[in-house]
């Protein structure tokens, strides 16, 4: 029988992208034939960089890794992932909270859209990086340049420049 290509997506809000979550990236791409990271809003986080400026950070640092693209969506998940003809999705681990997160929302897009869910370990160096608790430190002016790229830190200081002003 002829092997199934099998495209996933790996959505999140990805303000900005973060070390953890190209780990996720790296891990999940030799998992799959393709991979889509997926840039989406989530109305419950206040938001630092718009889909656009989120594309365009993340562009650059997948440019070396085969068979990933990143585009934004501004849709349901498993509407997006069903019109890129996409059968996974793909998410991170860091803790047993995102565990039980995870597992409801995975749970709903297999009930709703027919849609499995795949997850990956973080690396144990980012446990506990997430965008949210970035966003917090940096605008309390932490450094926070070891959790996230360098050309991510960058914007990210330039950005809370521009609107602490
Ligand atoms: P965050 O929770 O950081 O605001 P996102 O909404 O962008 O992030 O998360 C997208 C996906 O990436 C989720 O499945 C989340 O659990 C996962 N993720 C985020 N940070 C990490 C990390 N450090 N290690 C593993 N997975 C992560």
């Amino acid at each position: 029988m002829a092997k199934k290509f099998v495209r996933a997506v790996f959505p999140g809000s990805f303000d900005p992208i973060t070390n953890g979550h190209l780990d996720v990236i790296k891990r999940g791409v030799n998992l799959f034939d393709e991979l889509i990271v997926a840039v989406g809003n989530s109305p419950l986080k206040d938001q630092l960089f718009s889909l656009d400026e989120r594309v365009d950070l993340i562009k650059p640092l997948i440019a070396g890794i085969d068979n990933v693209t990143v585009q934004w969506y501004d849709c349901l998940t498993v509407e997006y992932a069903a019109s890129v003809g996409a059968t996974v999705i793909l998410r991170g681990l860091r803790n047993l909270t995102d565990v039980q997160y995870e597992f409801q929302l995975a749970m709903t897009n297999r009930a709703v859209a027919g849609i499995e869910t795949v997850f990956v370990m973080t690396g144990e160096q980012y446990g506990f990086t997430s965008s949210t608790l970035i966003r917090e430190i940096a605008n309390l002016g932490g450094n926070v340049s070891n959790l996230i790229p360098q050309s991510v830190y960058e914007k990210l200081k330039q950005r809370l420049i521009e609107k602490n002003r």
